[in-house]
């Protein structure tokens, strides 16, 4: 195997914005892959779903908004921990950050480590890094397993349907109109990203996803998907692709070969099917990592801080 640039330091080229509307009060932010948000305009206020890295790029989703309403953006809801979602939030100026308790508790477990390891990882995903105020972003409220949210007139649930990218994974459900944000759950055109995930539980979190029968679905990466066949398509693609790499990890670790041999197999069967998602070689050494920590010793995901990735490239990579 050639060598290859850290995670996404070599991924330095913009992406085009599009902003688009998926239902009477659903709005999605995509970017041709890297890091979704989601919108909900309620009758007296709005919700953004995942704020993007930094306040500067959260300026854009702003702009974005102020297109279309002038109502203000009273909440943010975090899909999960992960710095690329959540430093961005002190722009929006929300009255409240709504998240999982528990997603507070991973922050408060690995909050500090997961920025240094991200912003180390994904230079170009967190433009104007130096907007990002110091500490962490702190929930405002939490809950266990789901909340409801009336704004005005509009139902907005925010469940936790499983485990899956992450423990706290939160998904907002607007069931007047069938559209959900999935945060990382799920992914279109993009690799999974599983460093912190459980792969045992993450297929059926996609299948109770689906007992909903969306009729729209934002993606943490990819374009919005929209209609019934397009649901499944995106659900379909992220299980296979989870389901798949677990699966060759699993019988290597059980085979009894080491991790950098699980992972040199595992990369090649699974690029044929997934090279072309984005992020693909970024995501393979976390993701395998992972799995084969969970498939021997590690029932939850070990802290990744600036240094453990560099060391894991490197042994994998080298
Ligand atoms: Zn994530």
């Amino acid at each position: 195997m050639s060598s290859k640039a850290f995670a996404s330091q070599a991924d330095l080229e913009d992406k085009q914005v599009s902003f688009t509307q998926l239902s009477e009060h659903a709005w999605a932010y995509t970017a041709e892959g890297d890091p979704n948000t989601g919108i909900v305009i309620g009758d007296d206020a709005v919700m953004v779903i995942d704020t993007q890295a930094t306040p500067v790029m959260a300026a854009d989703v702003i702009r974005r908004i102020r297109e279309v309403t002038d109502k203000p953006i009273k909440y943010v809801t975090l899909s999960h921990y992960h710095a690329v979602r959540v430093l961005g939030a002190s722009a929006y100026q929300p009255q409240h950050i709504i998240a999982s308790q528990d997603t507070y508790d991973l922050i408060v477990e690995r909050g500090e480590a997961d920025k240094a390891s991200e912003i180390g990882r994904f230079p170009r995903l967190f433009r104007n890094v130096e907007s990002v105020p110091p500490g962490l972003t702190w929930p405002t409220i939490t809950f266990k397993g789901k909340m409801t949210l009336w704004m005005g007139k509009l139902e907005v649930k925010l469940l936790q349907l499983g485990r899956g990218h992450t423990k706290g994974d939160t998904v907002v459900w607007l069931p007047g109109e069938r559209t959900l944000f999935s945060g990382d759950l799920v992914e279109f055109d993009a690799t999974p990203y599983a460093g912190d995930a459980y792969f045992q539980d993450w297929p059926q979190t996609l299948d109770n996803i689906a007992a909903l029968k969306p009729l729209a679905l934002v993606p943490g990466r990819g374009a919005a998907l929209k209609g019934e066949a397009q649901v499944a398509q995106g659900l379909a693609g992220t299980r296979a692709f989870v389901s798949e790499l677990f699966a060759s990890v699993k019988a290597g670790a059980q085979a009894g070969q080491d991790l950098k041999s699980v992972y040199r197999a595992t990369y090649e069967r699974l690029k044929p099917k997934y090279g072309q998602w984005v992020i693909f070689d970024h995501c393979m050494p976390f993701d395998v990592t992972r799995a084969y920590d969970e498939a021997t010793q590690y029932a939850d995901p070990r802290v990744w801080t600036a240094q453990r990735d560099i060391d894991m490239w490197k042994a994998l990579e080298s």
